[in-house]
């Protein structure tokens, strides 16, 4: 089969690799979507070469199963896959949460595992869900990490209708903050420095763009709320300026987090945290049970998804996918699978 390795420096390549085999507790996909995002860039832009084959939002049906699957799955479902495997049984894999075993995890398609850039994935037949009738397997994919990664920070904010949310960053994990707390009925003010992704960001419903390298976000936003600052913030672009400036931008007791990967920050906790009564999270995806209600969330709030999607690929177009991905000016790019 073929699948999408990276060779450091911005090389994507499409290898030739034996076929996976379902032993017990596999399952067998046969991929039909796999999202790109963020975080592979950063393999991506790397020295060296990925060990493993890339994609780790993989969306597809179940080709074959190994003895011990769950009983409620079968051959032919459509499934998303909660892309990674802990020790199983601790009390932090229990919760589904397997990202964050104390003793370790792989995950699958972000460097440790084969991914889903691929024509099959092979992975635990535990990590799988059912992807919703309603849902394209592109956006089962886009579900699986990025727009999942942002439904849940604003999840943990308990955003609604009552606020003012801004969003740094609006790249895809970024634009699904912004049609996501626009579904949860709030005021979205979204930010970046790409002329592309904020127009894509007024297209999906955002109520005001601000760009970060013409205006100061945290003046802008305190122009369109009176001064008085957003009651929430989504950090989605890593960086480092961004880290404090989804601080500053928050009226008193606001909420913010952090989903964004990136280097250090400097914070001013005295001034943007204690003498504000705010309040941080963190966040790093979601649980396998919230893979669930993420996506139940968008067929049930009737999300439009698939318009954050600009860009679809065949699997042999993946090097040109990457490369254009990495000029930070689409919005989601999706590999679809014939
Ligand atoms: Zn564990
Ligand atoms: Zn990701």
């Amino acid at each position: 089969m073929r699948g999408v390795v990276f060779n450091g420096n911005r090389q994507a390549e499409i290898q030739e690799f034996p076929d996976p085999q379902a032993g017990p507790g596999d399952a067998l996909i046969k991929v039909r979507a796999s999202g790109l995002c963020g975080s592979d860039m950063h393999r991506y832009r790397a020295p060296g070469p990925t060990d493993y084959i890339t994609g780790h939002e993989p969306c597809g049906v179940v080709e074959d199963l190994g003895a011990g699957a769950p009983p409620g799955l079968k051959i032919g479902d459509r499934v998303m896959v909660h892309h990674y495997a802990g020790c199983g049984i601790c009390e932090i894999c229990s919760m589904g949460y397997e990202q964050l075993c104390p003793t370790g995890h792989i995950t699958y398609g972000g460097g440790t595992g084969h991914g889903a850039n691929a024509d099959y994935i092979l992975v635990p037949s535990r990590t799988l869900v059912h992807l919703p009738d309603e849902l394209s397997f592109e956006e089962g994919a886009a579900i699986s990490c990025g727009t999942g990664t942002a439904w849940n920070g604003l999840k943990k904010m308990d955003v609604s209708g009552q606020d003012t949310v801004a969003v740094f960053g609006q790249g895809p994990v970024g634009l699904s903050g912004t049609l996501s707390a626009k579904a949860m009925g709030a005021r979205v003010i979204a930010v970046d420095v790409m002329p592309e992704r904020l127009d894509l960001a007024l297209e999906l419903g955002a109520d005001h763009v601000i760009n970060s390298q013409e205006t100061d976000p945290v003046k802008g936003i305190q122009v369109l709320t009176g001064g008085m600052g957003a009651t929430a913030s989504l950090e989605t672009s890593g960086n480092a300026v961004a880290r404090g400036q989804v601080l500053q931008c928050l009226r008193t007791f606001g909420r913010c987090c952090y989903v964004g990967l990136g280097g250090p920050a400097s914070i001013d906790f005295n001034r943007d945290v204690i003498f504000k009564v705010v309040t941080i999270f963190g966040s790093w995806t979601f649980s396998k049970s919230e893979l669930i209600e993420i996506a139940r969330f968008m067929v049930e709030a009737q999300v439009p998804l698939d318009k954050h999607i600009t860009h679809r690929y065949t699997l042999d177009q993946a090097v040109e996918a990457f490369r254009n991905f990495d000029t930070a000016t689409t919005g989601k790019c999706v590999l679809v699978m014939d």
